[in-house]
């Protein structure tokens, strides 16, 4: 088994070489999508268990080390492509149908993915899309609103489906460009919290990696749709260079001193 499938081994690996390169080292936090339709009991789209990682994502957010908190929230138009009801029966069941989804960029059309199809949820300015309020969104420095083109699904805040970066007024997803704002405060490592670790987390993650920075995924911060499917997922991440840790990792007790 190579040693980077090994999560614990790997955030051990990663941590000493912060200190041994004594790199620089400047960390922000991403809070995905802590929002009502995320939630139980009420939620649209609950996460089994959900709720319950606000205490730890609330120590996260008061740790004085961290040079931003970003919180992204999912923020849709009523006729997005992911909700089911907007397709026709039969391939319209949420969370089992499929349909086949184009790149909205110009000229690339041609270039499709499969997209499965949720219940509506987080439309924009719904309840639904409300941060809970178990999370203090008072620490929170730059709240990003992502998925808001009807034509294409966005898990990561960093990018859509498709690795289209653009903002929303110019046809794109979302209203912040994320990558621009963490380099602008000379951000080094992400970490990153929230919901569903299998899909949005996972994705924002994943494209941190892409844009150059180191991405640490805390797992007892996040909470899956499907959590016997999380080993598999932690297996991908790790092969794509996430670090898996948990919130009493070495790399977050030294966040204090930073
Ligand atoms: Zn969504």
């Amino acid at each position: 088994m190579p040693s980077d499938s090994k999560p614990g081994a790997a955030a051990a690996a990663a941590d000493d070489s912060i200190r041994a390169e004594n790199r620089p080292f400047v960390p922000a936090l991403i809070v995905v999508d802590m929002q009502e339709d995320f939630c139980p009991p009420n939620g649209s789209l609950a996460v089994q268990d959900g709720r319950t990682i606000a205490p730890l994502i609330n120590d996260l957010l008061a740790k004085p080390g961290f040079v931003t908190r970003v919180a992204t929230l999912d923020w849709h138009p009523a006729n997005h492509i992911s909700f089911a009801a907007n397709h026709p029966a039969p391939n319209n069941k949420p969370f089992v149908s499929l349909i086949e989804m184009k790149n909205p960029a110009p000229g690339k059309s041609t270039e499709t993915k499969p997209q499965r199809l949720w219940p509506i949820h987080c439309m924009a300015d719904s309840h639904g899309a409300a941060l809970i309020p178990e999370i203090e969104s008072n620490r929170v420095d730059l709240l990003v609103h992502k998925g808001q083109n009807s034509q294409v699904e966005m898990y990561s805040a960093f990018a859509d489906a498709f690795g289209n970066h653009g903002l929303k007024g110019a046809g794109g997803s979302v209203d912040v460009d994320l990558a621009f704002e963490l380099r602008t405060k000379a951000v080094t490592d992400v970490f990153v919290v929230g919901l569903a670790g299998d899909y949005c987390v996972k994705s924002t993650a994943l494209d941190a990696v892409k844009a150059g920075f180191r991405s640490w995924l805390i797992e007892d911060g996040t909470k899956c749709v499907v959590p016997a499917d999380w080993n598999k997922t932690k297996e991908e991440l790790c092969a794509a260079g996430v670090v898996v840790i948990n919130a009493n990792d070495a790399v977050i007790m030294r966040l204090a001193a930073v």
